[in-house]
């Protein structure tokens, strides 16, 4: 299939707003007739998804990605036919003394914005496009899609799929790479969500700029994990190691570095390789544990752990089954945890995304704490322990796109709680009610009673005495 070319992504822009000028108000049994729809191919097709997402990574598990990308999908698309009738209705508001006595009314209402843009990346390829599809279409809008050119088969099934269950003017994909992405991107959307990385998200906003098209940018950063003294050693490692190991690390919420207490590092570092070798006893072999997606992303990681090497940090593999990974070409890596590192170091200056993990120290907490705020915001941030102080102190005195307390990642599965990045992790949020509201023009409306109320405030020319009154009431 040939990559999608600007004149058919244009016409069907055309075509998705003629419609949906002529179909508005959207009916909210349309609304959710389309999420019905997207529900029925998740469920009818994720088997073939599934299937299709492990041959473009080499390899991926199946109960992963059933977990991750359908039925979490499947999932939130329920939460929102459940929740849309009450995020839909428009809310009464307050207007000044005394004009709600004569009859005035204010109030708000959320309406489609008309056709929105998502370009998904392809870590988790089904849940990152399919996921905002679900409140993109709750708030009564139409969508064109671009998946990314790294999972290619998942994208092609996609849109295969899309076209089976959609009509054009209702949802379209399109493929193809960076090229197709970049025109897709340069589109007069009427909103914009782009989840991948922080330097194409700076491409994207300065694209969508040139046509002033709102963006919500999901994007990455280095999520740190803050281990308190107070915390189970045993029990965060294997929770790290479960968030760390899912997807091999390529998690935008994935926990990138730990910081833990000077004297219980060892403790820590037990705790994460105790956790991964119960979950993984073998990986060259194990379904369970997916490959690095590219060799392009593979010698990424390999050259971090050999940069951290070089610079003095001491590597430590947790390869539980003392596996040969160098007669290998299946891009499975093993959990790589790196002690004594320094801020000289690729890996602590961008984001990991892949298996390996970080490990630095501190003598009191506020250490780390300025060290995450001397750096990029991030998208997530994490504490284990039970001293509700400290974890108060470190969750105040800092600033991340959301926090899980005791586990990593866990608060992105929240349906009812937004999720989204802050400064160089994104801007703007889906999931919740955030998310009905991010794909809704909030309009006013306001409605004038049929006394003369400009006269009867003083606005209305020649000035007099009356506007005179009325500025001293203001003013006082
Ligand atoms: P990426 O930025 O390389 O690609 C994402 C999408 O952007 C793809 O569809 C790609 O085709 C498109 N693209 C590429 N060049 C473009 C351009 N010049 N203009 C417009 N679009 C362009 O990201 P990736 O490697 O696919 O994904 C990994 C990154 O995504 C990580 O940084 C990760 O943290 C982030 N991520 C964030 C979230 C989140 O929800 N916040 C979720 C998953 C991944």
């Amino acid at each position: 299939m040939a990559d999608d070319d600007t004149s058919r992504m244009e016409t069907v822009m055309r075509k998705q707003r003629a419609a949906h000028h002529q179909m508005r108000p959207e009916p909210m049994a349309l609304r959710k007739d389309r999420i019905e729809r997207a529900i029925r191919l998740l469920k009818e097709h994720g088997e073939d998804l599934c299937k299709v997402m492990s041959a473009d990574f080499g390899s991926r598990s199946p109960h992963q990605s059933m977990i991750t990308d359908i039925a979490g999908t499947v999932n939130f698309g329920k939460y929102c036919l459940k929740n849309m009738d009450k995020w839909a209705r428009a809310e009464k508001r307050h207007v000044q003394f005394p004009l709600g006595l004569l009859g005035a009314k204010a109030e708000l209402r959320y309406e489609p914005k008309g056709v929105i843009g998502i370009l998904s990346p392809w870590n988790f390829p089904v849940n990152l496009s399919f996921g905002p599809l679900m409140q993109v279409f709750a708030a009564g809008n139409r969508a064109m899609i671009k998946p990314s050119e790294f999972t290619e088969k998942t994208s092609l099934l996609t849109r295969e799929l899309i076209e089976e269950y959609f009509t054009e003017d209702e949802c379209a994909v399109f493929t193809g790479g960076p090229e197709v992405a970049h025109a897709f991107s340069m589109l007069p959307f009427d909103h914009l969500v782009f989840t991948g990385s922080t330097a194409t998200g700076r491409k994207v906003m300065e694209a969508a700029a040139k046509n002033l098209v709102p963006v919500t940018l999901e994007l990455g950063g280095k999520s740190p994990v803050f281990m308190g003294e107070s915390a189970d050693f045993i029990k965060a490692g294997e929770r790290i190691a479960l968030g760390k190991m899912m997807n091999a690390g390529q998690i935008c919420l994935a926990p990138d570095y730990l910081y833990v207490p000077e004297s219980r590092q060892d403790d820590a570092i037990h705790g994460v390789w105790q956790g991964t070798a119960n979950m993984y006893p073998t990986l060259l072999e194990n379904e369970d544990y997916a490959s690095v997606v590219t060799d392009r992303h593979f010698d990424r990681l390999q050259d971090i752990v050999a940069d951290a090497r070089s610079k003095g940090a001491e590597v430590i593999e947790v390869n539980p089954g003392n596996e040969d990974f160098s007669s290998t070409n299946a891009r499975k890596m093993p959990l790589t945890i790196l002690k004594n590192v320094t801020d000289d170091m690729k890996a602590m200056q961008e984001e990991i995304f892949g298996p390996i993990l970080p490990v630095k120290t501190y003598s009191r907490i506020d250490e780390a704490i300025d060290y995450v705020n001397e750096h990029d915001r991030p998208l997530g941030l994490y504490y284990f322990g039970q001293d509700t102080g400290e974890r108060e102190k470190v969750l105040t005195k800092t600033i991340s796109g959301g926090v899980t307390v005791n586990d990593v990642i866990f608060h992105v599965s929240m349906d009812d709680l937004p999720f989204g990045g802050v400064g160089p992790s994104g801007m703007g949020s889906y999931h919740g009610v955030e998310g009905f509201r991010e794909f809704s023009h909030a309009r006013s409306v306001y409605t004038q009673p049929k006394i003369d109320v400009a006269k009867l405030g003083g606005f209305k020319p020649p000035y007099g005495p009356a506007t005179e009154k009325a500025i001293k009431t203001m003013m006082k």
